[in-house]
């Protein structure tokens, strides 16, 4: 069944549902949230066509924190397989570096495919590879992050220092500082919607701090404040890290974060694992949030975030999936399932609930991505929703639907609705030829790692 915008439409007597006082489900009218139906009552709004939901379990959209889409075109490559951190950044980036403009596209387009079908509703992505060739790479996920309909926040990432300056990439990937800056401000200029209910969004992402000069850091903290948009990059990943900022800086992560004008509430950090008690606080008092990726910290043996120990201290926590060369999955809902079982393994079962999973990957990512009009069903909110129905072998049997999605492993959403639309139907892109973007994708990403 489709839907126009206009009319409204009331997902009905859902199995159960991630909201207070909507047991009979919700009326979505204009892309937004207009009516929870509480128990024993029907809906108020006039003229209402209904969506019979009686075999779904109904969240709020999910949203990614954290991601480099192009990855998706170099997952298990041998070369990286069993490596930590940097020696597998240096063995992926002269794959990257022969990136083209027709192999990023199905690469993007790719990764935020296989998002919506789990469930996402908005992503971030963080693109900060521009060989000679790519320049307008921005431009190219816009284009694809609009036939897809998927509500996103695109950063423009950067790398400007380069193995000829001490740093990790190889020169054919960076650009200098100056065109950086210039391109960041085209980006934001021609595509960020600052609005409530903004489907593309753009923020600055320098790649680390330790791939980017000092002055590029500080240059696009000033930068980002003048256009007001929110700024990215991954800290306290790795020790290797801290060992690295010692050398260079003489200094903690945080601490050079703090010295390039980073330490404010425009700022959200991939992964966050390596932080101690007292830059935990620094955290909080400065309204930093962090996005969680529990995947890729696992895959590359990079430690363990300390989720809980971060919130008890008021720092928000949402959740990525991160790039796909080090997940290697784009599933949303599986990273959920990750998280939960990383965390609780980590703060116990009385700590750790699978609503708390689903709260980190939902409201909590949505104070990553600054946005106070998604990531929750309340009266008001965008109309984006994840429904999932409970038909598959892994959930025969289960008792409460809400923590059936995460233990037994929910993975495919079988509707995702983004602003009132349906963007995935009976388990299906609306629209869209999934095999057929396969077997160009797989092609592309085979040519790319054969280096012809
Ligand atoms: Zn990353």
């Amino acid at each position: 069944m489709t839907n126009d915008e206009k009319s409204a439409l009331w997902i009905k007597d859902p199995v159960a549902i991630l909201a207070d006082g909507a047991d009979r489900g919700i009326v979505v009218q204009g892309g937004r949230i207009v009516e929870l139906v509480a128990a024993g009552r029907s809906p108020a709004t006039p003229e209402v066509k209904a969506f019979d939901a009686g075999q779904h379990v109904v969240l709020p959209g999910l949203i990614n924190t954290h991601h480099h889409f192009y990855q998706t075109l170099t997952r298990a490559v041998p070369a990286a397989l069993d490596r930590e951190l940097f020696p597998w950044l240096q063995a992926l980036y002269p794959i990257w570096a022969r990136l083209t403009p027709e192999a990023l596209d199905l690469g993007m387009t790719l990764a935020m495919a296989e998002l919506v079908l789990s469930g996402c509703t908005m992503t971030t992505d963080h693109h900060y590879v521009f060989p000679a060739g790519l320049e307008d790479g921005i431009d190219i996920e816009v284009a694809a992050a609009k036939r897809l309909g998927l509500r996103v926040l695109l950063t423009r990432g950067s790398m400007n220092l380069s193995q000829r300056d001490g740093g990790l990439p190889p020169d054919s990937v960076v650009q200098d500082e100056d065109t950086i800056l210039a391109d960041s401000e085209r980006v934001v200029a021609r595509y960020h919607d600052a609005g409530e209910g903004a489907m593309i969004q753009i923020a600055l992402a320098p790649c680390s701090p330790f791939s980017v000069t000092t002055s590029l850091m500080r240059s696009t903290a000033d930068l980002a404040k003048r256009l007001n948009v929110r700024m990215h990059t991954h800290l306290a990943e790795t020790e290797d890290e801290n060992r690295f900022c010692q050398e260079l800086y003489k200094c903690r992560p945080l601490d050079y974060l703090e010295d390039c004008g980073w330490l404010n509430d425009r700022v959200w950090l991939a992964h966050g694992i390596h932080f101690d008690a007292d830059e935990i606080k620094r955290l909080a008092r400065a309204g930093i949030t962090i996005s969680h990726c529990p995947c890729s910290n696992q895959t590359l043996a990079s430690g363990t975030c300390p989720v809980c120990a971060m919130e008890d201290a008021g720092v928000r926590v949402g959740i990525g999936v991160d790039g796909s060369a080090s997940n290697d999955a784009s599933n949303l809902m599986q990273e959920v399932r990750a998280a939960f079982l990383l965390q609780r393994s980590r703060y116990g079962v009385t700590k750790v609930s699978h609503l708390d999973a689903l709260r980190w990957a939902t409201k909590g990512s949505a104070a990553c991505v600054g946005r106070t009009d998604i990531g929750e069903i309340v009266l008001g909110a965008m109309a984006d929703l994840a429904l999932f129905k409970l038909d598959e072998l892994r959930f025969s049997g289960s008792g409460d639907p809400l923590a059936a999605l995460v233990l037994c492993g929910a993975h495919r959403a079988d509707r995702v609705m983004i602003g009132g639309r349906w963007a995935v139907e009976n388990g299906q892109i609306s629209g869209r030829d999934v095999g057929d973007l396969i077997s160009r994708h797989s092609a592309a990403a085979r040519k790319l790692q054969a280096g012809s």
